[in-house]
């Protein structure tokens, strides 16, 4: 069963509907796949670096309390006397301590290494960063380390201290004041792994490099982390070495996958343009097939009631004279001229619509094929009233043409110049070399072509769209042909035209002798 044309068209609009509602939908899918997939990748790996960094901080972290706890057991606030000797010992051991300070909370002196003149202005620099008061004794717990880090103008300080109770009962506060090139040192050793894959930096509050310069926080990859409890005024700041090339990844990443995307979707939508395209000149080629149909059956209808009619008369022998006769005789004689012309231009047309070509190449003459065509045609055209001035002189050179081709070319342009003439009735056909062609000229004062039609008029079944075309017979293929037949010799046909004064028809045939066989 044919599904009518109205639910044809809504089932292919409802189908190219769903196809951009999925390729729609797809693309949305994969943009946010593409979009999610990315940002796990990147989390994962910032993850995996914070994880990283995380772990060297701990690992100087713990080297810091290790030394602690060796300090703890090296001290002994119960042997005053051995107190020299045990600084001697931790500032020798590998514990980066510069000095020992054993400290009566309240006194503002020390009770190791006594005060004398000469420690004066390094106890007094001591003073100034470890401030006892400031301390909060009492928030101390007894014999657990503590930690002091201070950022003074130009040196930071840091010590570890513990509040220890003598066997009298008394409380002394335990100081180690660390070396800061030392602690550098031992950061150094810390972190050298982790600076194989990274840019490592450790800053202080002010962003000011401690170890290494201060790293760009611009970076997607950067992290940073303070020391929790011992060198807790630094930072430690990493960023991979490959930064720069992981983001250009993921860019790259990011452009490719969207160039897909997009590429895609247009993809799709060309395609549905493409077939768009296609159906609305299908549907005009059908109608356009419809038209010709009945365009060509009107034109084989006319001639053939004009010769059943004449002969059936001269048949019953109703017709007087013999001038009568002849002129009955003539119309048929015209009639079938035409048809035989119609079908000639149908057969030549479906051959050329199925792509064979019957080529019979020979060596012709142009202006003498036009004036003999001429010299048959002309009787009837001057009968219908028409001017009709030929202008083909002698030695205009040969071509190598097919003549029956040329000849009907020239009949499908003689015949619109006397369908499409009105009052004026005048047409000249000329017969020109020129530029290594002939030029086959037909000129009318006819009602003349539209601009936006000049170019349409040679497309298989077209019909110029004023009613006045519409009304007069025609099937739409007359100039398709002569366009097929000027190419295939190697020409064209050109069009000069002003609406309501006339058109111009240019067939150009190159000037070729015959190959020599
Ligand atoms: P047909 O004449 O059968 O319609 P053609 O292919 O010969 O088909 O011509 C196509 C269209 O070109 C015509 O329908 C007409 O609109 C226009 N045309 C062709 N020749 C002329 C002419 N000499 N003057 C005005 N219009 C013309």
């Amino acid at each position: 069963m044919r599904i009518p044309f109205v639910h044809n068209t809504l089932v292919i609009f409802m189908a190219v509907g769903l196809i951009i509602l999925s390729t729609a939908t797809l693309s949305f899918v994969s943009y946010h796949y593409t979009v999610g997939r990315e940002n796990l990748a990147e989390t994962s790996l910032v993850q995996s670096n914070t994880k990283l960094a995380l772990y060297y901080v701990d690992q100087i972290e713990q080297k810091i309390v290790d030394n602690d706890r060796i300090l703890m057991e090296m001290v002994d606030v119960n042997a005053p006397a051995k107190w020299p000797s045990m600084a001697e010992a931790i500032k020798k051991a590998d514990l980066n301590v510069d000095q020992v300070y054993f400290l009566k909370p309240g006194s503002s002196y020390p009770l190791y290494p006594p005060y004398s003149y000469e420690i004066r202005n390094q106890w007094g620099a001591f003073r100034a960063s470890f401030d006892v008061k400031e301390l909060g004794l009492d928030r101390l717990v007894l014999d657990q380390p503590h930690h002091l880090h201070k950022e003074l103008p130009n040196k930071y300080f840091f010590a570890t201290f513990v509040l220890k109770e003598a066997a009298d009962g008394s409380r002394i506060l335990v100081c180690f004041q660390m070396n800061f090139d030392k602690m550098v040192a031992l950061l150094d050793k810390g972190l050298r792994d982790l600076e194989d894959r990274f840019y490592v930096s450790i800053v202080d509050y002010e962003n000011k490099g401690v170890y290494g310069q201060p790293i760009s926080r611009s970076s997607k990859y950067f992290f940073e982390t303070r020391f929790p409890s011992t060198l807790y005024k630094w930072i430690l700041q990493v960023v991979p070495r490959n930064y720069t090339e992981l983001e250009q990844e993921v860019k790259n990443q990011w452009r490719t996958n969207l160039f897909f995307i997009i590429l895609s979707m247009s993809l799709t939508f060309i395609s549905l343009a493409i077939l768009y395209v296609g159906w609305r000149r299908e549907g005009q080629l059908r109608q356009l097939k419809e038209s010709f149909i009945s365009n060509v059956s009107h034109e084989l209808k006319t001639p053939l009631s004009l010769i059943r009619m004449f002969s059936e008369i001269l048949v019953t022998g109703r017709v007087h004279g013999e001038d009568k006769k002849l002129e009955y005789y003539r119309i048929i004689h015209n009639e079938s001229d035409r048809m035989s012309r119609l079908i000639n231009n149908l057969l030549d047309f479906a051959s050329l619509a199925r792509g064979i070509e019957n080529k019979h190449f020979e060596k012709t003459n142009v202006a003498q094929l036009v004036t003999k065509a001429l010299e048959a045609y002309r009787y009837e055209i001057q009968k219908d009233g028409f001017e009709l001035n030929l202008d083909a002189p002698p030695g205009i050179p040969d071509s190598f043409a097919d003549p029956n081709a040329i000849t009907m070319a020239f009949f499908n342009l003689l015949d619109n110049s006397v369908k499409y003439s009105r009052d004026k009735k005048r047409i000249d056909v000329r017969v020109r070399q020129n530029d290594g062609y002939v030029d086959l000229t037909v000129i009318d004062k006819g009602i003349g072509i539209p601009d936006s039609e000049q170019q349409k008029i040679f497309d298989k079944f077209y019909r110029g769209s004023d009613p006045s075309v519409r009304r007069i017979r025609g099937s739409g293929i007359g100039l398709a042909i002569t366009k097929h037949v000027a190419e295939m010799h190697g020409g064209e046909v050109l069009v000069e035209s002003t609406p309501g004064q006339g058109s111009t028809f240019i067939l150009r045939i190159p000037i070729r002798e015959a190959p020599r066989t």
